[in-house]
Order: structure tokens, then C-alpha cells, then sequence
């Protein structure tokens, strides 16, 4: 069983190896938050939200969106490196809880930036599937032009603009093409979580679930001789 198709199982909290063989445990929220120890922070946290329905790291998780993108909005030139300190040190009173020493309008821009933290993570966190692809992100061999091959539906721009408090003009105009930019990032988050947890949980069950059917085998094969 693939890493994605358990998960999916996971959310609606029915998650069961039915494998015919007995001894392999039901996944559990804390294999979960187990099998992402050793993940950086950004997808651990990520993984944690999404996966293990642990809601209260969606903070920590917004903040390291919140410096994920700040880092990328100053690479990609959308910021400069004046409103990049500025991210830090509005992501330095998020973190401690007080309020921050900015201007009207240097909170204004952190807030946008921090709307589009949240919006990113509401994103991932949605299993939306495209309805061109089905979710595959592949359209007749091709990635899906629908999705940009995500295989889901994003938000309309129209959703996007209220989410992030802006009227939808302003937010096509300077966001959107940022928030575009931002997506990828998140997807590879989510990429490097199921990675592991494939590594860490599903290869583990389907090597004890080979040792049980092999286990199983030696027995018969002793019985029969025997
Ligand atoms: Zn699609």
C-alpha cells in the first residue's frame, strides 16, 4: 500500500492494514507523529497537522510558512531586503506572543504575508482533487494544465483575494503570482513527509507483513515435513 492511499484512509480515522494476516497493528496518529521524527522542521510540522490530526502545531506550522516564504520572497525578488527584516522581526513577536514594535503599514504587509501563510497551509491541507486530472495531475500524458499538475483544485482567485483580506485586483496583481510561486515549496513539503513516513512506517509493515506470510510458509512447510 502506497504511503498516500493509507494517509488518505487515516483522515477519515478508519485507517486498517486488512492484510489477512494477523499481528500488524492498526496505523495510529502516534505512528504517525513517530514515523516523522527526524523530518526537518517545515514538513514535520506539516505532517503532523495533516496527517496525525495534531491541531496545535498549526502555529509553529504557519510561522516556519511564514519564514519559508519570507526567504523565498526575498530570492525571488519580491521583497527587499529591508521588508525581509521586517518579516523577522514581526515572526520574532508572533513567536513570543507580544506585540510588534511596526508601523501601520509594516504590520499591514507581515499580515498579508501571514494571510498567505495560512492560505498556503489551508491549501495543502485540502484534499480538493482536480476534476480534469482526478487528482492524478496528469491530463492524456501531460501534466494537468488544470492544476499546474498538483492533481487539485486550488482556491478561485476570488477565494484566494478574501482569505488574504485584499480586493481581488490587488491581489492578482502583486500576490497571486507570489502565492503561485509558493505552492511548489509546499507540495515538496508535503513530497519529503510522505517519503519519509513511506520509509519509515509502510516499508516497515510490508517487511513485517513479509516476515509474518514468510514466518507463516516455514511453519506450513515444517508441518508438512514434520
Ligand atoms: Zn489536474
Amino acid at each position: 500500500m502506497r504511503a498516500e492511499q493509507a494517509l488518505a484512509k487515516l483522515k477519515v480515522k478508519t485507517v486498517r492494514f486488512d492484510t489477512g494476516v494477523g499481528g500488524i497493528a492498526d496505523l495510529t496518529p502516534e505512528d504517525i507523529a513517530a514515523g516523522l521524527a527526524g523530518c526537518e522542521p517545515g514538513p514535520y510540522y506539516l505532517g503532523l497537522y495533516k496527517y496525525s490530526g495534531d491541531r496545535s502545531v498549526l502555529d509553529v506550522l504557519e510561522r516556519y510558512v511564514f519564514a519559508a516564504i519570507g526567504n523565498l520572497a526575498l530570492e525571488k525578488k519580491v521583497i527587499t531586503e529591508e521588508r525581509f527584516r521586517l518579516m523577522a522581526v514581526y515572526l520574532e513577536c508572533w513567536h513570543k506572543g507580544k506585540a510588534s514594535p511596526l508601523n501601520d503599514k509594516q504590520r499591514n504587509l507581515c499580515s498579508t504575508l501571514h494571510q498567505l501563510a495560512r492560505l498556503l497551509v489551508d491549501e495543502i491541507h485540502r484534499e480538493n482533487r482536480c476534476r480534469t486530472c482526478k487528482g492524478t495531475g496528469l491530463y492524456q500524458y501531460r501534466p494537468c494544465r488544470g492544476c499546474n499538475g498538483s492533481g487539485r483544485k486550488e482556491h478561485s482567485a476570488r477565494e484566494q483575494a478574501k482569505f488574504v483580506n485584499l480586493h481581488v485586483e490587488s491581489w492578482l496583481e502583486k500576490w497571486q503570482p507570489f502565492y503561485t510561486k509558493c505552492l511548489p515549496l509546499l507540495y515538496g513539503w508535503e513530497q519529503i513527509v510522505l517519503g519519509h513516513l513511506q520509509r519509515k512506517l509502510y516499508d516497515r509493515k510490508e517487511q513485517e507483513l513479509a516476515n509474518a506470510l514468510y514466518g507463516q510458509r516455514e511453519q506450513t512447510a515444517t508441518g508438512t515435513s514434520g
